[in-house]
């Protein structure tokens, strides 16, 4: 098994083998890696799915010159000089334009998002007016073309608001919405199975007590992570260390129903870590590595025909770590996103850190923001690549990397925030 990274666990001794860096892992992982397939999917559904193809806009936004504000529609040159009296002839409020046109000396009475008529090219602020029966006096001066929403000022028919490759958040959904598309090209969710191997495993709620049972938290946290990520997740369930049980697990997840299978546990080279010779024999061509990374280390990853495997390790906080530095953007990845991260972010060190090795370090912390907006970061006391308490509080993913000199507090650093 994985060494965990508590001091006073042991660490293997004697020839180490070469180690392979995070970038060059992600970057193998994630190669060749395009888009599944393309479906439609309803505006409304669209929260956190990849666009698939460019979206021009259907419609100009503002469809026409707008009133931004509550008061009277006129000619600029008309009221160069305060007092200026107009008389007003009419009304446009939103959705009820009105018809006729704005000549010299006169006023229509205006507001928010009503069509600015034609003729005019100012508003007025009602704040700004006084009036008289059908006259209105302006009361201060109001500088010409103010307080008008040119026509496509926004976004104009036929020229793309949103790119192929973008995860959508619901500003984006606001944006697609407003430019008329009730369903949205977007790319189809990976389709994820996830199996746990152990013998010493057992589902939540169903163990004997025994000392030598661990109940299992992993699948969890992998179809969070995976979900969030745009999967579909289909639980595998627990798989005994036992060869033949394993392949007949890992037959089943190959055989067309899933995109990508992702395992834990057994990816060492303990005699009961069986879970590459079960790929292998299952006809996966499979690749391990020892990446530079803490906590993790050994990592699976190959393919058979059209499906993909990815092999964590089984230490719980190494299992989580590892899914959201390389299952999380191979599944974007997946999905055609541009920018499948691992979404890194600008911080500082609230305390003083010691240097780092060779493995990039991806240290539980927790995130402190001072009122200047600059985010503090504090290592957690504890980094055992086991202890799920410890993840559990912390708040995001200090990354140090490999060789970084001792550094003090207030030094700039790079988080992962979680963001489940
Ligand atoms: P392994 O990678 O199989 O050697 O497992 C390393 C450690 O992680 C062992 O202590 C296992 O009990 C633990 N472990 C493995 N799989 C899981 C799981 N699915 N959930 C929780 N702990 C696990
Ligand atoms: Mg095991």
């Amino acid at each position: 098994m994985e060494p965990s990274t508590t001091a006073g666990v042991e660490k293997p001794a004697g020839k180490k083998a070469p180690l392979m860096s995070v970038e060059e892992a992600i970057g193998l992982v994630t190669a060749g890696v395009s888009a599944l397939g393309v479906e439609q999917v309803a505006v409304a559904l669209a929260d956190g799915r990849v666009l698939a193809q460019d979206l021009p806009a259907r419609r100009t936004q503002p469809p026409a010159d707008m009133s931004a504000m509550d008061g009277y529609a006129v000619r600029g040159s008309d009221i160069v000089q305060t007092p200026a009296r107009l008389a007003v002839i009419g009304e446009s409020a939103a959705g009820r334009p009105f018809p006729g046109a704005v000549g010299p000396g006169q006023a229509v009475r205006i507001f928010t998002g009503a069509v600015v008529p034609e003729g005019a090219d100012t508003v007025v602020i009602q704040e700004n007016t006084s009036r008289d029966g059908d006259v209105i006096t302006t009361t201060a001066p109001t500088a010409a073309l103010r307080n008008v929403r040119k026509k496509g000022c926004d976004f104009t028919a036929g020229t793309p608001g949103l790119f192929a490759g973008r995860r959508l958040t619901g500003r984006d959904i606001m944006l697609a919405a407003a430019m008329d598309h009730a369903v949205l090209p977007v790319a189809r969710r990976p389709r994820v199975a996830v199996l746990q191997t152990g013998d010493e495993l057992v589902l939540p709620g169903t163990g004997t007590g025994q000392d030598s049972e661990i109940v299992v938290s992993n699948a969890f946290g992998l179809a969070t992570l995976a979900r969030r990520a745009g999967a579909e997740v289909t639980d595998l369930g627990l798989v005994r260390d036992d060869l033949v049980a394993i392949r007949a697990v890992v037959e089943h997840a190959l055989s067309g129903e899933f995109d990508l299978v992702v395992s834990s546990g057994g990816a060492s080279v303990g005699d009961h870590d069986l879970m590459g010779p079960a790929l292998r024999a299952e006809g996966v061509e499979l690749f391990v590595h020892k990446i530079a990374l803490r906590p993790g280390k050994p990592l699976m990853f190959g393919g058979k025909g059209g499906v993909r495997v990815l092999g964590l390790p089984g230490n719980p906080v190494s299992s989580h770590v590892c899914a959201m530095v390389f299952l999380v953007p191979l599944l974007r990845a997946l999905q055609g996103d541009t920018a499948p991260g691992p979404v890194t972010a600008p911080a500082r060190l609230a305390v003083d850190i010691t240097a780092n090795d060779v493995r990039r370090d991806f240290m539980r912390a927790r995130m402190d923001r001072h009122a200047d907006g600059t985010v503090h970061v504090t290592p957690c006391a504890s980094q055992d690549s086991a202890m799920l308490s410890v993840l559990a509080s912390a708040d995001c993913l200090l990354i140090r990397p490999p060789f970084a000199p001792a550094a003090t507090a207030g030094d700039p650093c790079e988080i992962i925030p979680f963001d489940d």
